[in-house]
């Protein structure tokens, strides 16, 4: 039967009902297979936001622990106690905030609010945003978006994390070197194809079919001090689906990475979620 099955016996032709018949059994097999899987996802799940929130909550006690200790009445070890201490809080904010976005994509229950946007004004927001991360990083990221593909029917907020997300990972994992970041828009047939391309050190083969999944990461220690929560790429899946579009990666490891999100330029009447 391929998967784990369980099954139950009736017999028939002991009840009254039966009474009269030739007697017989049926037999019905019950696939658990699906259930079994559902939950071991579900207890991973579970056991990697634990293990995601123990690490900066000990952190944080630890310092609690050392100013008790007589740390307080030294002034530059306070400080710099404190400092950690926030830096950790706003890691636990940024994961919780995180989980509330793919839990409310993943139950639908997201409200998507479908209007037509200009995506040249999206980027122009993130770029301001984004600007003292990208100076710090001595990137260089140029948009190439001709006006006649720039708008579509979207979710202006939700596309705005996703591309920040994008352009944060391209900064995130670019080269020691100049970080170069090409944001592209082309469209095809009924589509547009956002391009974002970085010269990093791209994604090893047999990781890129895992990068879209909860927490998944090529290199743990270092997505983490850089500040990744390991959901964002989820997070990108999630919402570019519930546009009815599709992102994927291309990557020659040593030669940079290239996520391409493929979004349709209207939406069908039935996919939308106004806003009540
Ligand atoms: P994180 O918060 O760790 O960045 P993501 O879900 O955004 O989580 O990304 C998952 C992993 O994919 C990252 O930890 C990193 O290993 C890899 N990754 C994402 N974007 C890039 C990129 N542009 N270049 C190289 N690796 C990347």
């Amino acid at each position: 039967f391929g998967g784990t099955t369980h099954f139950d016996i009736h017999v028939g032709g002991l009840s009254p009902r039966g009474q009269g018949r030739p007697p017989g059994a049926v037999i019905v097999f019950h696939d658990v297979t699906k259930v079994r899987n559902l939950e071991s996802v579900r207890r991973e799940f579970v056991a990697n936001v634990s293990h995601e929130f123990r690490t900066p909550l000990a952190i944080i006690n630890g310092y609690i622990e050392t100013l008790l200790d007589g740390a307080l009445d030294d002034r530059p070890m306070a400080e710099k106690s404190l400092k950690v201490m926030y830096k950790n809080g706003q890691r636990l904010t940024l994961l919780i905030e995180d989980l509330m976005t793919i839990s409310k994509m993943e139950h639908r229950s997201a409200m998507l609010e479908f209007r037509p946007l200009d995506l040249r004004e999206v980027f122009r927001k993130i770029l301001h945003r984004l600007q003292s991360a990208v100076a710090e990083r001595n990137a260089q990221v140029t948009i190439d978006c001709p006006e006649e593909v720039s708008y579509l029917e979207g979710d202006a907020r939700h596309l705005d994390q996703v591309f920040a997300n994008l352009l944060e990972n391209a900064l995130r994992y670019g080269t020691a070197n100049q970080v170069l970041v090409a944001i592209s828009v082309i469209r095809d047939a009924d589509d547009v194809v956002i391009s974002f391309q970085d010269n990093g050190p791209g994604i090893p083969l047999e990781d890129q079919p895992h990068i879209f999944e909860r927490f998944y990461r090529v290199h743990k220690d270092r997505s983490r001090v850089a500040g990744g929560t390991g959901l964002g790429l989820s997070i990108v899946k999630h919402v570019i689906q519930a546009h009815g579009g599709a992102v994927s990666v291309e990557s020659v490891p040593g030669q940079g990475a290239t996520f391409k999100v493929r979004l349709p330029v209207a939406q069908a009447a039935t996919e939308t979620h106004p806003t009540p």
